[in-house]
Parts: C-alpha cells; sequence; structure tokens
C-alpha cells in the first residue's frame, strides 16, 4: 500500500483539494531512507513524447522532492496510476534521470518480492540489484552534438560570416547527422574557435547525447565443439526439460547426478535448444567454479556469452548488461547476481551446484540466488534446472514431496566406475601410536602406490594455517582474538597469530604472556602444517598447497590448476577450495585427512556440510581411465553423514538426517529467520536482544499455526570484530505468518546508538 505523502507534508489549504480529479500519479521507492511508497504527480509533459529521452516511466530514476524542506532525493519510478488524488495534495516528479528503463516490469515484481520475503526495504534491493556501474553509466559519458536548425539552414547563402565560419557551418548543414565540435572541426579542417563563434551567434543547435566507452570484447574464437551424443540417463534428463520448455509452464527440475555423469552435457544442450528459439538462458554457478576452463567449455558451444565475475569494472558491468538487455548475448555466465541479468527473452535458468552456500549473500539484501531464481522462473514461466551431485535436504526433500521433478543420474559418462571410498578410524590410528602426524600408515601407503604408478594425489584438510591452537602448557593460556575471542592460528611463514574471521594479525608469542613459560605450544593441524608433513615424507614429489593464504594474487588459483593438471605437481593439498568442481583424469587417490572438521559445528546443517564435502572431494577421482580410491580420515566412521557419503548414497543420508529436522522444526520442515543483535555494548546488546525477544513473543502468541520463538541467546560467535553478539531464531510452518510477526514486532523498534539488529530469512549462517 502507497504511503501516504502527507505524512511527510503539512496539510493542504481547503481550496487546494479536488476530490473528483483525476491525475496520473507516479509510485516512487527511494533508493535511501524512508523506506516504503510515496506518490507524486506526473507532470504531463514528462509521460508524453514516446521517443523523449527523459519520459517518465516504471523502471527509470527520478528526482523527487521529500518533505517539509523539499529535499531533492533520487528514487525509482516503480508505477504509473491514474487515480484520484482522494483529498491529497502530491507534489510533482521534479525530472527523470535515467534514458531508459533500469529494471523491466518483471524485474519490478522480482525485487518487490524479495523486499517482502527477504524483510528489507524495496530501495535497498533495487540499488542491490541494478549495479552501481549502470546507474553511474560508468564508461559512457555526454557528448555534446551539433545540428543547424533549420531557418538558418533556409538563409545560409544570405549570412555574411568569416570564411571558416561559413565553411564549418555548411558542411554540418549537409551532414545527415549531428556532429561533435571536434568531428566537425575535422571535417571542416579549422580550429574550435570558428565553431565556437557560430554556438555564440546562436546558429547553431546543440543536442546532449551519451556515447558508449571502447567496448573490451577481445571476441577471442574459441574452437567449436560439437554436442556429445547422450547416454540414456543425459537423454531422460533432457527431455525433462524440454517437456516443460515445450509445454511453455514452468517447472523445476532436480537433476541429482553422481559428479561425472554429464549434467553439464544436458543443460547444454537444453541451452542450446533455448537459443535455437532466439530466447537467452541464465545459467549460475559459485564464483569459484568460473574457471577459465569453465568458461571455454560454454564459449566452445555458444557464440555469445557474457561471463559475470565479481572482479569485473564498472565500466565492464555496465557493458554487459546493456548487451544482455538487448538481447545480444545467448547466455549469461555468472555468480549469484546474475540471477539479475536483464534478459529481454528469458528462456531458463540454471544454477549448478545448487547446494553452494556462495548462493546466499550474506549482506542485505540477504537473498539466496536459488529462491529468486525459482521466483524468476515461475513468474517468466519457465522452466528451472538445479543440477548437483549433493543436493541440498532443501531441494531434495522438495522434490520427494513431487514439488520438483527430480531426475537421478546414478551412473558416470563412458561407464566409468565410481572410485572405491574407505574409511580410515582415526582411533585405532591413535590407539596404535605407529604413525606419527596427520597422514595415517594406511593412506600413506596409499599415496606411496598412487605416486609410484604415476597417478596425482588430492589430499583435503579443511583449516587453514599451521597450527590450530596456540596455548601455554604450564598455565594453559590460550591466544584468542581481542575483537572476536576465538582462537588465533599460528602462521608459519611470518610466525604470526591470525584471527580467521577478522584477519587480526600480531607476532605469535614465543613465552606465554601470561606466566612467562617459555614453551608455548602450537598445535591442531593447519594446511600448512600438512605441507610440512607431505615434504617430508615425499621428498622426491613436487606438492602445492592450495588455500585463501597462498592463492592471495589474481589468477593465482587457475596458475596453480594449470600445474596441477599439466602434472608439474603430483599432490594437490588445501581447504574445500580443491573440492570444487575441478576435472583431473590423472588423480587415483583422494584423501580426506579429517572428515570430522565440520561434523562438530553447532549448526543444524553440519552434519549435511561433511556428507557433502566429502562426496564431492571422493567426486575428484575416478575421472579417468586409471580408475580411483578415496581414503577418509575419521574419528566418527559410524556417523550417518560419513557413512552415506563412503557409499555415495544421498538417498540414505536424507532418510537419517530428515526426521531429525522434523523433530526440531527445521527446514525443509519450517519456515526460520534468524536475528542476530549486535554492538560494541555487551550490555545494551543483550538489553535490545531480551526487548526484541519480549516483543516477537507477543506478536507470536496465539498464533495458528504456531510461530516460535528462541532466544535470545549468545551467538555461537559470542562476539565477532568487536562486537558481542546475540541471536533470537524464529520457526513456523508458514513463512508468511513468521514474516509478518517479525514485521510487526521490528516496526518501531529503536536500537541505541551504536547496536544494530540484522534479520535473515532462510539464514544458511549459524555462527
Ligand atoms: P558433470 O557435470 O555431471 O560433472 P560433465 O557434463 O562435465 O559431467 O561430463 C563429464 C565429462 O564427460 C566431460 O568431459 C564431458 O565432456 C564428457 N561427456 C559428457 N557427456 C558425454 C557423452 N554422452 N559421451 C561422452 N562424453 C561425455
Ligand atoms: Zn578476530
Amino acid at each position: 500500500m502507497p504511503q501516504q505523502q502527507s505524512l511527510f507534508d503539512t496539510e493542504p489549504a481547503p481550496w487546494e483539494v479536488d476530490d473528483a480529479a483525476e491525475q496520473l500519479v507516479a509510485t516512487v521507492v527511494l533508493s535511501g531512507v524512508p523506506a516504503g511508497e510515496f506518490d507524486y504527480v506526473a507532470p504531463p509533459g514528462m509521460v508524453e513524447g514516446e521517443r523523449s529521452e527523459r519520459r517518465l516511466e516504471p523502471g527509470r530514476r527520478v528526482r523527487v522532492p521529500l518533505g517539509r524542506g523539499n529535499r531533492s532525493v533520487i528514487g525509482y519510478c516503480v508505477a504509473l496510476t491514474h487515480k484520484s488524488s482522494g483529498g491529497r495534495k502530491l507534489k510533482p516528479i521534479s525530472g527523470v534521470l535515467d534514458r531508459q528503463p533500469l529494471l523491466s516490469p518483471a524485474m519490478l515484481r522480482l525485487t518487490r518480492w524479495m523486499a517482502d520475503y527477504y524483510l528489507c526495504p524495496w530501495g535497498q534491493v533495487l540499488e542491490a540489484v541494478v549495479p552501481a556501474g549502470v546507474r553511474e553509466q560508468a564508461g559512457t559519458r555526454d557528448v555534446t552534438l551539433l545540428s543547424v536548425p533549420p531557418e538558418v539552414a533556409l538563409r545560409i547563402n544570405e549570412l555574411k560570416l568569416p570564411a571558416k565560419q561559413l565553411e564549418a557551418l555548411k558542411i554540418l548543414a549537409a551532414s545527415p547527422k549531428p556532429l561533435a565540435a571536434k568531428q566537425l572541426a575535422a571535417r571542416a579542417g579549422c580550429t574550435m574557435a570558428p565553431i565556437n563563434e557560430l554556438r555564440k551567434k546562436g546558429l547553431l543547435a546543440e543536442s546532449v547525447e551519451r556515447i558508449s566507452g571502447r567496448s573490451d570484447d577481445a571476441a577471442a574464437t574459441y574452437a567449436r565443439e560439437a554436442p556429445h551424443e547422450l547416454n540414456p540417463d543425459q537423454v531422460a534428463a533432457l527431455a525433462a526439460i524440454q517437456e516443460s520448455l515445450q509445454s511453455a509452464q514452468h517447472r523445476t527440475i532436480l537433476i541429482h547426478g553422481v559428479t561425472g555423469s554429464g549434467k553439464t552435457e544436458v543443460y547444454i544442450q537444453a541451452i542450446q535448444q533455448v537459443v535455437r528459439f532466439g530466447r537467452q538462458a541464465i545459467l549460475l554457478v559459485p564464483e569459484i567454479s568460473l574457471t577459465p576452463q569453465t568458461v571455454a567449455r560454454f564459449r566452445a558451444r555458444f557464440d555469445r556469452v557474457a561471463v559475470l565475475h565479481s572482479h569485473m569494472s564498472d565500466v565492464e558491468r555496465h557493458e554487459h548488461w546493456r548487451h544482455i538487455s538487448r538481447g545480444e548475448v545467448e547466455v549469461v555466465v555468472g555468480a549469484r547476481s546474475a540471477i539479475f541479468a536483464p534478459t529481454s527473452h528469458l528462456g531458463l535458468i540454471v544454477l549448478d551446484e545448487e547446494h553452494e552456500t556462495t548462493f546466499k549473500q550474506e549482506t542485505a539484501p540477504r537473498y539466496h540466488a536459488r529462491d529468486v531464481a525459482l521466483r524468476r522462473a515461475s513468474d517468466q514461466n519457465v522452466p528451472l534446472v538445479l543440477a548437483s551431485a549433493t543436493p541440498s535436504l532443501e531441494s531434495w526433500h522438495r522434490a520427494k514431496q513431487g514439488e520438483y521433478r527430480l531426475v537421478e543420474m546414478p551412473r558416470r559418462v563412458l561407464n566409468l566406475p565410481m572410485p572405491a571410498v574407505r574409511t580410515i578410524d582415526l582411533r585405532n590410528e591413535i590407539h596404535g601410536k605407529q604413525s606419527r602426524g596427520a597422514i595415517s600408515r594406511p593412506l600413506h601407503r596409499a599415496m606411496d602406490a598412487a605416486l609410484r604408478d604415476g597417478g596425482q594425489v588430492i589430499l583435503l584438510l579443511n583449516r587453514r594455517g599451521h597450527s590450530t591452537h596456540i596455548q601455554c602448557p604450564a598455565c594453559g593460556y590460550a591466544a584468542r582474538c581481542p575483537a572476536c575471542d576465538l582462537a588465533l592460528t599460528f602462521h608459519r611463514h611470518d610466525s604470526s597469530a591470525v584471527c580467521h574471521y577478522c584477519d587480526y594479525h600480531a607476532a605469535a608469542p614465543t613465552s606465554c604472556p601470561e606466566c612467562k613459560f617459555h614453551g608455548i605450544q602450537f598445535s591442531g593441524l593447519g594446511t600448512q602444517k600438512l605441507e610440512a608433513e607431505v615434504r617430508a615424507r615425499f621428498p622426491d614429489h613436487p606438492c602445492l598447497r592450495m588455500d585463501t593464504d597462498s592463492m592471495r594474487g589474481r589468477g593465482s588459483h587457475e596458475k596453480a590448476l594449470a600445474t596441477f593438471r599439466e602434472g608439474g605437481t603430483r599432490i594437490l593439498l588445501g581447504t574445500q577450495m580443491i573440492a570444487k568442481g575441478l576435472d583431473f583424469p590423472n588423480v587415483t587417490l583422494v584423501g580426506v585427512v579429517n572428515a570430522d572438521t565440520a561434523l562438530h559445528f553447532p549448526d543444524f546443517r553440519a552434519a549435511e556440510r561433511t556428507f557433502q564435502l566429502v562426496t564431492q572431494v571422493a567426486g575428484r577421482t575416478g575421472r579417468g581411465a586409471r580408475g580411483g580410491q578415496v581414503l577418509v580420515q575419521t574419528f566418527s566412521p559410524d556417523a550417518p553423514a560419513i557413512v552415506a557419503a563412503v557409499r555415495h548414497d544421498l538417498a540414505a543420508f536424507a532418510r537419517q538426517e530428515l526426521p531429525h529436522r522434523e523433530a526440531l522444526g527445521y527446514p525443509p520442515f519450517s519456515s526460520m529467520v534468524r536475528i542476530v543483535i549486535r554492538g560494541a555494548s555487551d550490555k545494551a546488546s543483550h538489553a535490545l536482544a531480551e526487548e526484541l525477544a519480549r516483543r516477537l513473543q507477543e506478536c507470536a502468541n496465539g498464533a495458528s499455526p504456531a510461530v516460535r520463538v528462541l532466544g535470545p541467546s549468545t551467538a555461537p560467535m559470542a562476539k565477532l570484530r568487536g562486537d558481542y553478539r546475540y541471536q533470537i531464531q524464529l520457526h513456523s510452518v508458514d513463512g508468511g505468518l513468521l514474516r509478518n510477526v517479525v514485521r510487526m514486532a521490528t516496526a518501531d523498534l529503536k536500537a541505541p546508538e551504536g547496536i544494530n539488529w540484522i534479520v535473515d530469512v532462510d539464514p544458511l549462517d549459524m555462527m
């Protein structure tokens, strides 16, 4: 409901009110505060003239007066309607900013839904969806174009002008198109002076036009690649997508296919079909998968691919935006935010690795690209394809309920076998005392054998740094981050103690700061320590570490992978960075150094994450003719997540896990909202958390179906970057009702200076 603009106005004088009058009203959403929708009169001159550059229409930004002082602010026109003034005296729009709409009607609907669903102001969503480079028209500039007005052209021969000026004027009059002053000077072979004289005399007409910057589209040519002949599983998967395409009805298709089952080939062929019908497709992949290898694969199959990644300049982003909106791009490939690509004829949306948590944005608007994609696809009546070897339990559950169509691809292409996966019980290894360090004897033997056979090895350890604990054995002192109160990790190369959450750095202590004991212990295993152990055990085989510390430089990730692919490195070790979508035929052994790192997190998805991580990294081997095996070191070989991962059995894992979720009222059986209250003052943060929980409880009272309010409690990360943190969780089977409770309870909640709260709908981050 549009708010009354009169909230900000003084009451109109009685003679200004004309109840009956219909007028054209523009609804405007401000890009800043206050949130809400405001009505303004659209002056007739702004709406008329089909081709006017500054025409007012929904999707363009406008300048409007706000409040008593008529402060000039910027907003988005979201609707134009004829309505009666209803006794209100509306202020007029001051001006239109954009030369073309930044948002189509479909994107206006989508952003409005996001604002509603994610409990955040519409204006904030709009600002997030339209890239800054597009709003500012980065890379374009205004050029003044000159022409000769008709009345001057008619009497051009009667004019008494110096020769140079007359010459320039005649050239301009003869030109079929207006010219920039510089162009005219060049054509007339004169300086700018005669042209400026003509302008001063009023003999030239001027108009302003926006000129685009240079596109750096090097238009590299890629070798064409023919489609593969599909195997029966692929044929069935493609048929499911085609069915939806042909019926022109939205359908969500979940492809659950093991790594190497040919999922990518299937959706490439589906996209080819969409493109043949003159439509466009959006393909979302996790940022980390946007490697030159993947991009090359798409460029080899499509003529016009736009790749949107996070290292793009404003100018590049703007260029892509314009090409996409003009329909000049067949396929948009990008991370999360590519879901907002302004395709003019959308035909299909694909999310690869749909379980990836990076599809969720962790700053406002805290949207999940998968859910936004679902909304966009159903609104625009196109199919949505979700693909993964380890679908999220949310998607899996919906597929099992019949909401999505489930397509299984349980076999690898070309009948390559799935790798054999075996667990190594670290409890026995420890008791045996024969093995020292992180690599157990069975893992060492398997590495040795794989390397001797000419194969390559991948080792996963999901903790960076050298030692994860810095502790004094005499008094028990443990080094903690002053801002986050979390254990600091020892980094060997510069002997520093580092907080992995806020990047706090300090020199690692050599003696205990508390009891002065000489002999601080560095314990707990990180990738740097593992690297040292691997080098000591296998001195003859080059080894490469891949984590955020070793891969800081731009392109270092690609370089490292290329070295590994070419065989220059035989052992690749690293964090989950190496578990993602890499395809190396020569890898014959994958070792998971500690499968339990994620298992005991205070997060209801801990088991699911563990299942996904182990299954994904296991998929990195056995992709070539040599086969492959996976060894998983764990202290909990009987944990359902690990047992199921060993068998590549998502269905079994889901059968175990889903009843727990249901019993505890967690997603996918309920909707969930997490509120985090944080601030530099512990007391004030806690007080606000208490107050908010009380209001939520009050609003939730008697709600049917029930809305559960849990908390406030201290967040698992009780302190972060100097802020104390409290959380409140809300659950309900009715998401709409849940959101209403939060809306009501926070409507007039005032946070004291320095304290704030964030609302996270469908949270993934539980820390
Ligand atoms: P996924 O996306 O499931 O991991 P891909 O589509 O990437 O699987 O396929 C794995 C490999 O098999 C790729 O190198 C691909 O080119 C190849 N491939 C896919 N489908 C076929 C097919 N029908 N016949 C032969 N090779 C195929
Ligand atoms: Zn910190």
